[in-house]
């Protein structure tokens, strides 16, 4: 057959068969011959091709590699799937897939060309896809970490390389990270090596959500997404492990919680707080009505100072827990309004010192005032400093023991003005120190046996400070005492200076301020 040859005639009905394109063209450009293809890809007429040049229709950037298919060409051998862009009738371009020979002879280029614009198109599309799925895995905040299925690491994204920084990235297997770090569940218990993604994906299984945290100087905690993948066959070919940072969400979940808990415990408290002085009262008014009905009330005259005393204790108990929870939430809405004036603070703390003295000493205590400024006028609301020092005087009282000294100073430290209240009391346990001013919170209730309390005096303590632009710090030893430390700014406003009103008119407030400390 091979050695059979064509007429013309066969030859014209085979090219005419044909869909791609056949054309000869000169040296210099001129077309020699084009079949009917030519016209239909490229939409040129017989008219154009007369007259076209093909080096013309060849892009301008793809034109030498045709001129440099041509100098290499030494061994006159035919050039495959040389891909160039060609110009149609209507001046966009195809892409274009030539097999060529050069007739060196002659000078003329055969040429058979097929359009492949869509599936360069297709192409382009599929490469600029990987493109963009490869910058955005490497991108993702997640750490995503692509294991084989002997569990050795083929691929890290950016954030897994910096999650772990001292592991050998490529060619590490499975567990690697466990050599320098050590993780444990929310539970509580050690994740060791059958528990982690890897080794569990390795086994086939999916992991979703599960969380676990890197301890170290800052604990870190994860949550995991693994997947095994497998080919259409069911063979493993890769394992996938997705790690998000949620220390933050976490973080605000533990203190959610502790808040809960912290709100719990303060209304079990509160509700303590409320209905032990209505008890007490209604328990009174009781005795007194029985007085009444039995006809006894001269007879029990002389008890009356006692019982009215214990009525009057409790009502103040009650208003200051509604004071300091009304203050609290106007606080919290930003409605707290302090009534500022120039005022000698030296003057105001000794006279708070003054004035509780007596009652400190029926506790079996003593309070001693120190400074070594006589006098120094700054800007406060003297009610609410009065306030602020009442609160920390009664809580010194209550966790003092008969004995024990109460110490409180004013001096004068750089551009502020220092106020402190120290005990020798039970002191405060290191980790409950950042704790005690937050609101609801009390510090076991069995070590405040000697008083009462609703945890929110501390908290209402420190917002006023820092309502005047100072800050409280507290330093305590168990067993040894506690000192809290108020640093107010050293300045004035311009408004005359205010007399403070005398002593007298601070008995109620005393009484309200130290009605939850036992008689
Ligand atoms: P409370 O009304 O319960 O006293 P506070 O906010 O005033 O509420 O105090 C919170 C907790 O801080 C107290 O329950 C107590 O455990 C602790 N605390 C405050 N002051 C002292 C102190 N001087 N010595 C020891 N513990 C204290």
């Amino acid at each position: 057959m091979d050695n059979k040859t064509l007429d013309k005639e066969s030859y014209e009905k085979m090219f005419n068969l044909t869909r791609e394109i056949l054309c000869a063209f000169y040296f210099n450009g001129e077309v020699k011959y084009a079949n009917s293809v030519f016209n239909d890809v490229f939409g040129y007429s017989n008219v154009d091709i007369e007259e076209i040049n093909m080096f013309y229709i060849i892009h301008p950037d793809d034109k030498s590699i045709l001129n440099n298919a041509k100098l290499v060409n030494k061994e006159r051998r035919e050039i495959k799937n040389l891909r160039l862009r060609c110009k149609c009738k209507d001046c966009t371009f195809k892409w274009m897939s030539w097999n060529i020979k050069f007739d060196w002879d002659e000078e003329v280029i055969y040429a058979v060309g097929q359009d492949i614009s869509n599936s360069v198109e297709l192409e382009q599309t599929v490469i600029e896809g990987n493109k963009k799925l490869k910058a955005i895995i490497e991108n993702i905040s997640d750490a995503l970490f692509i294991c084989d299925n002997e569990g050795k690491y083929t691929k890290f994204n950016k954030s897994a390389r910096s999650m772990f920084p001292c592991m050998d990235h490529y060619g590490s297997k499975v567990g690697e990270s466990l050599k320098t770090n050590t993780y444990y569940d929310l539970s509580g218990s050690l994740v060791n090596y059958e528990d982690i993604p890897g080794t569990r994906i390795l086994k086939g299984e999916k992991i979703i959500g599960y969380r676990i945290m890197r301890s170290g100087k800052d604990a870190i905690f994860y949550d995991i997404n693994a997947s095994p993948i497998y080919d259409d066959k069911g063979n493993f070919i890769a394992g996938v492990q997705c790690w998000r940072d949620v220390t933050k969400e976490m973080r605000a979940k533990i203190e959610l919680e502790n808040n809960m808990r912290m709100q719990e415990e303060f209304f079990l408290n509160i509700s303590h707080e409320l209905k032990t002085p209505l008890n007490v009262i209604y328990t009174t008014i009781q005795l007194f009505d029985l007085y009444i009905k039995n006809g006894s009330l001269v007879e029990n005259r002389d008890k009356f100072h006692k019982y009215i005393n214990i009525i009057k204790q409790n009502c103040y108990r009650q208003i200051k827990l509604v004071n300091n929870l009304v203050d609290l939430s106007k606080i919290q809405s930003g409605f707290f309004k302090l009534h500022l004036s120039n005022q000698n603070i030296v003057n105001i703390i000794e006279n708070i010192v003054q004035s509780v003295s007596e009652y400190v000493e029926t506790k079996g205590l003593k309070i001693v005032f120190d400074t070594n400024i006589e006098e120094k006028i700054i800007v406060c609301d003297p009610t609410n400093i009065e306030r602020v020092m009442l609160n920390l005087i009664s809580n010194a009282i209550k966790f003092s023991t008969i004995g024990d000294e109460i110490l409180v100073e004013v001096f004068e430290k750089g551009d502020n003005i220092q106020i402190s209240v120290k005990d020798t009391g039970i002191g405060i346990n290191e980790v409950d120190l950042q704790e005690i001013f937050k609101r609801f919170k009390q510090v076991d209730k069995s070590l405040s046996r000697n008083a009462e309390g609703s945890g929110i005096g501390l908290c209402l303590v420190k917002s006023i400070v820092e309502l005047h632009g100072g800050t409280i710090n507290v330093e305590s030893q168990i067993d040894k005492g506690s000192k809290f430390i108020i640093e107010l700014p050293n300045k004035t406003i311009e408004v005359p200076y205010e007399k403070k009103k005398n002593i007298n008119s601070k008995i109620e407030t005393i009484n309200i301020e130290f009605s939850d400390i036992y008689s």
